[in-house]
């Protein structure tokens, strides 16, 4: 084995139980979408309320819980972590986070900040595609996308939906559009989309413990089109919630949906700071309006513990990688996800 891949090996390895084991530092934001009481929603995006409890309930003994405004302030300021800031945020706006997190951000004296899309505010008929396509996939019906046919294994099911992910998300094409065109004959579609009404949300801000974020409009990955919707979001929920909205989430949020130029509509539209899908702990000094998050769902307790030691865990399970395949591990980790919101 070169010398050189003796060093990466151990130095990997060396890194990830060093942060692992020590007390961490740092602004870590958590970015969660949905809470569910038995059943997982199908698209993935869900956690258990209980859960949800045990995450935060860890996150109070390995760091400080604050509002997401008081993070913003101490990156600002250029103030290094003295120890572990932890900033809570759910994304989009669906209804079981005001009624099985509400109680629980009260219980537990947890401050979140939501991020809301309103066109699924106005309209609680419209379901987010990403909904929607988990739900055809359900069926077992034979699915169809660009002249090839999709079958009802678990193995087609998945390579449709990211097939179908992709070009929803970056065709050009509106949503709806494509959508029509996936429904299999004799699909049933969802009458309501799980969205929290515009009453709930006010209640939710006037709790004390929510603040409100924009999200857009209809949720567009922001480097294909959707820029108005920017602004647009954030004047539709100061006018329906009469709060001052001051920071915004990217939909999607990975690099490739965040151009420059939504960066700076984003600063444009009067926003103080934005938080994208991309993982990681924030430094003091970062950009404000490129800040990261680490991404929740499922139930994996020890991933989480792992994620809020070091910070990033695609950088930490690549270094794990890196580290075990040295000492004869083998297999590929792939950590992506096409369809999140
Ligand atoms: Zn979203």
């Amino acid at each position: 084995m070169a010398l050189s891949k003796m060093n990466r090996i151990i130095s990997g390895g060396l890194w990830f139980v060093s942060r692992a084991r020590s007390a961490p530092k740092g602004y870590a934001i958590l970015l969660y979408h949905r809470l569910h009481e038995k059943d997982p929603c199908p698209s993935g995006l869900s956690v258990s309320a209980g859960e949800f409890e045990r995450q935060m309930e860890l996150a109070a003994r390995l760091g400080r819980v604050v509002p997401l405004s008081d993070m913003v302030s101490m990156v600002r300021g250029r103030r290094s972590p003295d120890r572990l800031y932890i900033a809570v945020t759910f994304d989009d706006g669906y209804e079981d986070v005001l009624s099985l997190g509400l109680p629980l951000f009260r219980r537990l004296s947890v401050p979140v900040t939501f991020f809301i899309s309103t066109a699924f505010i106005d309209d609680c008929s419209r379901v987010p595609w990403w909904d929607e396509l988990h739900g055809i996939a359900a069926t077992g019906r034979a699915l169809g996308l660009d002249g090839i046919e999709y079958g009802p294994s678990r193995e087609e099911r998945k390579e449709f939906i990211c097939r179908a992910s992709l070009k929803l998300k970056y065709s050009g094409v509106d949503p709806r559009v494509v959508m029509a065109g996936l429904r299999p004959a004799g699909y049933k579609r969802p009458e309501s989309n799980g969205f929290a009404d515009w009453e709930g949300l006010r209640k939710a801000a006037r709790s004390g413990y929510v603040e409100m974020g924009g999200h857009t409009v209809t949720h567009p990955a922001l480097s294909i089109s959707g820029l108005s919707e920017i602004s647009e979001g954030k004047r539709r929920l100061e006018d329906e919630l009469g709060v001052k909205v001051r920071f915004f989430s990217y939909p999607f949020g990975e690099k490739r949906d965040i151009s420059q130029e939504a960066v700076i509509a984003a600063r444009k539209a009067g926003f103080l700071a934005a938080v994208t899908s991309q993982s990681g702990f924030n430094r003091a000094g970062d950009d404000l309006m490129r800040l990261r998050r680490i991404k929740f769902s499922g139930e994996r307790r020890a991933d989480f513990e792992t994620n809020l030691r070091t910070g990033d865990i695609k950088r930490g399970i690549s270094r794990a990688y890196s580290f075990l395949s040295g000492l004869g591990g083998a297999g590929r980790f792939d950590v992506s996800r096409a369809d999140g919101a």
